[in-house]
This record gives C-alpha cells, sequence and structure tokens, in this order.
C-alpha cells in the first residue's frame, strides 16, 4: 500500500489549490481524480470574475495552469482513478481505488457537485454556448439580451433576479404554479418588472444554431406547445454534491454536502472537505481555491500536531 502524508480526492480548483500548498510545504502528496484535472469549471468557455485574468480565461486553461503550478512543486496525481471506498484503520486513513489501496495521516475530500441535468434534447449540445448551470459564473455573457431560468426553487429565483440586473428580459419556467424558494425570494421575483414567470410549463427541447435560439415549451396542464426565442438558458433544478463515497465515514447535512469548520476540517480528525463538496454559502473557483489553501494548511497543522 502506498503511503502518504496527504491524499486529496477530486481534481478541480480546490483540490488542485490543495495540492498545490501540501507539496510546496514538502508533505507527501498524492492527488487522486476519476478522469483528467478538471472539475466543472473546465467546462466554462470564459470565466471572467477569477481574479489575475482582466480579459478571462477558458476553464481548461485556468485547470490546465493550475495542475502546472501544482506538479511544479511536485504534486503526483493520479489519473483515471475512481475512488470507491475511505476508511479509518487506527491513525491512518485509506482509500480504496479499484484494486489500488492508498493510505496516508490526513485526506482531503474535493470531490465537488454537480448540477442536476434535464436531460432534454439540445441541453448537452448547447452547454456552455447558451446553456449554463451558473448564473453567477455566466450571466455577464447575456447583457441586454433575453434569457430564462428553468426552476422555482431558490436557486432559479436567486438567479432570476441576479440576471435581471444584466440582461433586458428574464423568463422563469416552473413545471407547477407553486414556487418552492422562500417567501422573500418569490416576493421580490415576483416584484421585479423585468421576469416574467410561466407557469406550469416544462420545456421539451433547446434548439440553435451555434449557439441557444429557442425553447420549445409544453403546458404541463393542457400539453400545448410553443416556442419561446432567448440566447441563454438557465437550469436550476437542483444540485448534488459527490459525497456518495464518503456517506458513512464524515458527517453530510441534509442535502449530501460535507460539514466542516472554518477551516475545513470535518469532525473526523485527519479528514478535510474543500471546494464545492463542503456546505458553505458561495460556491465559485475563487471560494474552492482559498477552500483548497486553508484544508492544506490545516492538514499540515494536523500533521505537525502529530509527530
Ligand atoms: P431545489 O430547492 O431542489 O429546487 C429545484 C427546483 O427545480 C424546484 O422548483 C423543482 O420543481 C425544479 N425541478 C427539479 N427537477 C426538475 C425537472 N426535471 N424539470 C423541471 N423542474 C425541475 O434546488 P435549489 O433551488 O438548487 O436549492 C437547493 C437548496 O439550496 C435548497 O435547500 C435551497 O433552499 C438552498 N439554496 C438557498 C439559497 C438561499 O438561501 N439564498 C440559495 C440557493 C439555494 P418542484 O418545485 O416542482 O419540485
Amino acid at each position: 500500500m502506498d503511503d502518504h502524508h496527504v491524499i486529496i480526492i477530486g481534481g478541480g480548483p480546490a483540490g488542485l489549490t490543495a495540492g498545490l500548498y501540501a507539496s510546496r510545504a514538502h508533505l507527501k502528496t498524492i492527488l487522486l481524480e476519476s478522469m483528467i484535472p478538471s472539475g466543472q469549471a473546465y467546462m466554462a468557455e470564459r470565466i471572467e470574475n477569477y481574479p489575475g485574468f482582466p480579459d478571462g480565461i477558458s476553464g481548461r486553461e485556468l485547470i490546465e495552469r493550475f495542475t502546472q503550478q501544482a506538479t511544479r512543486f511536485g504534486l503526483d496525481i493520479q489519473q483515471f482513478t475512481t475512488v470507491d471506498k475511505v476508511a479509518l484503520a487506527g491513525e491512518k486513513r485509506t482509500v480504496t481505488a479499484g484494486d489500488k489501496k492508498f493510505s496516508a495521516s490526513a485526506l482531503i475530500i474535493a470531490t465537488g457537485a454537480q448540477a442536476n441535468k434535464l436531460g432534454i434534447p439540445g441541453e448537452e449540445e448547447f452547454t456552455g454556448k447558451g446553456v449554463s448551470y451558473c448564473a453567477i459564473c455566466d450571466g455577464a455573457f447575456f447583457n441586454d439580451q433575453e434569457v430564462a431560468v428553468l426552476g422555482g426553487g431558490d436557486a432559479a429565483l436567486e438567479d432570476a433576479l441576479y440576471l435581471s440586473r444584466l440582461a433586458r428580459k428574464v423568463y422563469v419556467i416552473h413545471r407547477r404554479e407553486q414556487l418552492r424558494a422562500q417567501k422573500i425570494l418569490q416576493r421580490k421575483a415576483l416584484g421585479e418588472p423585468k421576469i416574467e414567470f410561466i407557469w406550469d410549463t416544462v420545456v421539451t427541447e433547446i434548439t440553435g444554431e451555434d449557439a441557444v435560439k429557442t425553447l420549445l415549451l409544453e403546458n404541463v396542464k393542457d400539453a400545448k406547445q410553443k416556442e419561446l426565442a432567448v440566447s441563454g438558458v438557465f437550469i436550476a433544478v437542483g444540485q448534488r454534491p459527490n459525497t456518495d463515497f464518503v456517506r458513512d465515514v464524515v458527517e453530510l447535512d441534509d442535502r449530501g454536502y460535507v460539514i466542516t469548520d472554518q477551516d475545513c476540517a470535518t469532525a473526523e480528525a485527519g479528514i478535510f472537505a474543500a471546494g464545492d463538496v463542503r456546505k458553505k454559502g458561495l460556491r465559485q473557483i475563487s471560494t474552492a481555491v482559498g477552500d483548497g489553501a486553508l484544508a492544506a494548511a490545516a492538514v499540515e497543522r494536523y500533521i505537525e500536531g502529530k509527530t
């Protein structure tokens, strides 16, 4: 079994930053990633709210730079390594990935979260070309345009309110006639003149050419169909953290996010969580990077305390 100071699970911005800090602090660090270093950010065509890049940067390039910087300090990245199980064995934390086993004094969970998809035609094809799962990330690309938000929860209404400050018009398309969102958000959104609600309606297809042009809508009560012209569609139908494999090891909140303290430590000694996987207020690359640094520094203190 391969023994390390710290194992990082997940190669997005949080995991790669934790890897950079831990390796640079001369901790023997391995990062396990089920694909190549990526994360949700990798898919972003243009990231304009990550400081240091005044003209923006593609998600892919940013992640490649994170990876280069971390490996320069000796981070060992094991790609295509999917973790099945995490266990506590005395002072050691062990990780099983297929037929491989790793062990370390500390563990950082940085496996992120994924937006729920609708699974409708056009959704995948136009992701990054008008279809987005993050209004804060991509809203600015739709200045003075007409956009739609799908969903009726807090995230959908927050997105709609945010977009109403940028876009010319925001349609909120919801499958029922009652919103799930908190009353305070409902009041704000219902009172915002730029927001128009389309009730009892689902989107059955997203169409366009190079980018999104039209949504096909279907009323769930009378099955009537119509088209809606928009240049952007923000899908806000819930998110799911990637925490199934640690469900029995660390405390999760009712939605499955890992509960930590402000230094990214879980209640389980030697286990930390960083980035979107953690229960927190804002899930962005900048906050993931901050978490990665905090978690690695906390690991360093934890290991020093033990030696
Ligand atoms: P959510 O509360 O689960 O709402 C998801 C919305 O998407 C619901 O309105 C749901 O419709 C709709 N939906 C789900 N699947 C759908 C489908 N296949 N087709 C069409 N519509 C679909 O998710 P969320 O808004 O992401 O919020 C998640 C959690 O984060 C909540 O606990 C929320 O309170 C919290 N949050 C809080 C804040 C805040 O406090 N400011 C901000 C964002 C999120 P139905 O209503 O019909 O089920």
